[in-house]
């Protein structure tokens, strides 16, 4: 029972998830130090804390983007205006929200610059000047850049003027290649949400309302949070022949005839940090899983001012380094605010360490998902905090799996629709005629998109949910961030 009194008053500084969400957010955001507020609006510092989240993710996103075969590369940050307005639903989806370079110092720009909102047509003109023949393909080229969107409404992580991201764009010989390649890249998404960042996802299509502007075809992950809002994941688009025609994109095929790349693009942003803060904070603050985290263990020294104990803590930050990403805290603040301050950055697991421990070759380890404390001794620690870091891991992925499922519900009409939403907040599987003005109508009545049309099908009623006309698929439906 350490400090369990200024537990409590630490404690009382988050807003509780259930009273307010939006607020609990905020504060975790902040008093877990992962971001600061910049002076331009709806731009965001991103402190160290929140940055070594992000490398982590970024580290194994880059991996495996790298390992199925991709290269590299960097694009610039401006985009002429006559660029952006090749392709025309392209340049449509996104000229309400960019930024204009307008002066180049006190002198107007002849031609003005966009800051890159995404850079399809940047990879596009590039594309166009280097591929000639069907031995040039494919192009399997990826950049790790920022990008700007004049957002209205902006929230940490959710939704900023400026976001970090990842945006892979290549271009191939057949319609089947780049489809290969799209579906290829979203099962890399949806693998590294499960097993890295325990966020269980839906996979499946854009509806067309709902597709990235120019694509031919969007596939998206989603998945749920714990307020039962859906949070797009990821997506990855197949784009066909549509950039390639307006961007004159064309290689000789072996017969010697000129022929239209295929082209795909996906992305991946800080926008998952959001997700992850969402799916498995507490009351307490973030609960970061294992295989996410910059720091798995914190060692926290007990009565630390005693001989022997630093030094016998620093030994086993030594030796634990060799199973775990493990840190010390060994500042003069008292350990009560110390285990607080890591339960509010989520650190799977505490070690604490005093004089009696060492004397009975020992130590306490403190689970951030559960707070379940387990006294083991010295001689076992290395293989029971592997165990335990591989439990904390898998049980945050089965918790948020099974908060995903007590929170999809199936309606048959729009009524029933309406009032699951406001009952049990999350996943709706309905079914759909594929009509614009359906989609368009459960949205006004019900606040709900369609977030996907899932790859695994259920046949939950045979008439569209909206117009009781027959059904063409089922679609999951929700308020969505
Ligand atoms: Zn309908």
């Amino acid at each position: 029972m350490r400090c369990q009194k200024m537990a409590k008053e630490f404690v009382k500084d988050v807003t509780a998830m259930d009273e307010d969400f939006a607020q609990w957010y905020t504060d975790v955001v902040t008093k877990a130090d992962l971001i600061d507020y910049s002076s331009v609006r709806g731009s965001m510092i991103i402190r160290p804390y929140g940055y070594a989240l992000w490398d982590n993710i970024k580290n194994e996103l880059d991996h495996r983007i790298k390992e199925t075969g991709h290269e590299n590369v960097y694009m610039p940050l401006f985009i002429p205006e006559s660029l952006l307005q090749k392709e025309k639903d392209h340049v449509e989806g996104f000229a309400p929200e960019v930024a204009w370079v307008t002066h180049g110092g006190s002198e107007p720009l002849a031609e003005r610059l966009v800051v890159r909102p995404t850079s399809e047509v940047l990879f596009c003109e590039h594309y166009s000047n280097i591929i000639h023949s069907y031995r040039d393909l494919p192009k399997l080229y990826n950049q790790w850049a920022n990008v700007v969107r004049w957002e209205k409404t902006t929230r940490p992580f959710l939704r900023t003027l400026e976001f970090l991201w990842q945006e892979g764009h290549t271009a191939h010989a057949t319609d089947e290649d780049a489809m290969e390649e799209t579906i290829k890249m979203l099962n890399v998404y949806a693998e590294l949400c499960e097993t890295i960042l325990a966020i269980p996802v839906v996979k499946g299509q854009k509806t067309e309302k709902e597709k990235f502007a120019g694509a031919k075809a969007t596939f998206t992950i989603e998945s749920l949070m714990h307020d039962g809002k859906a949070l797009q994941s990821g997506t990855s688009h197949h784009f066909g022949t549509g950039f390639a025609e307006a961007f004159g994109i064309q290689y000789t095929d072996k017969e010697g005839k000129l022929q239209y790349v295929h082209q795909t693009s996906w992305g991946f942003t800080t926008r998952i940090i959001g997700a992850l803060i969402m799916v498995h904070g507490d009351d307490r603050g973030l609960v970061i899983p294992p295989k996410a985290a910059p720091t798995q263990v914190m060692i926290v020294p007990i009565a630390q001012h005693k001989e022997g104990v630093l030094d016998f803590a620093y030994d086993l930050k030594k030796s634990l380094g060799q199973v775990a990403r493990v840190n010390i805290d060994a500042s003069d603040k008292k350990p009560g605010w110390k285990f607080n301050e890591y339960e509010m950055k989520g650190i799977p697991v505490r070690l604490e360490v005093g004089p009696k421990d060492i004397e009975n070759k020992q130590v306490v380890l403190v689970r951030r998902d559960t707070l379940e404390k387990v006294i083991v001794p010295l001689e076992q620690l290395d293989t029971k905090l592997v165990e335990l870091l591989d439990d904390i891991q898998s049980n945050l992925y089965n918790k948020a799996l099974m908060h995903r499922e007590e929170r999809t519900s199936i309606a048959e009409n729009l009524v029933e629709l309406k009032e699951t939403l406001e009952a049990k907040p999350g996943f709706i599987k309905a079914m759909w005629c594929g009509e614009l003005a359906c989609e368009e109508k459960i949205k006004e009545d019900t606040g709900a998109t369609s977030r996907c049309i899932p790859f695994e099908q259920e046949q939950v009623s045979d008439k569209c949910v909206c117009c009781g006309k027959d059904a063409k698929q089922m679609v999951y439906w929700a308020k969505a961030y």
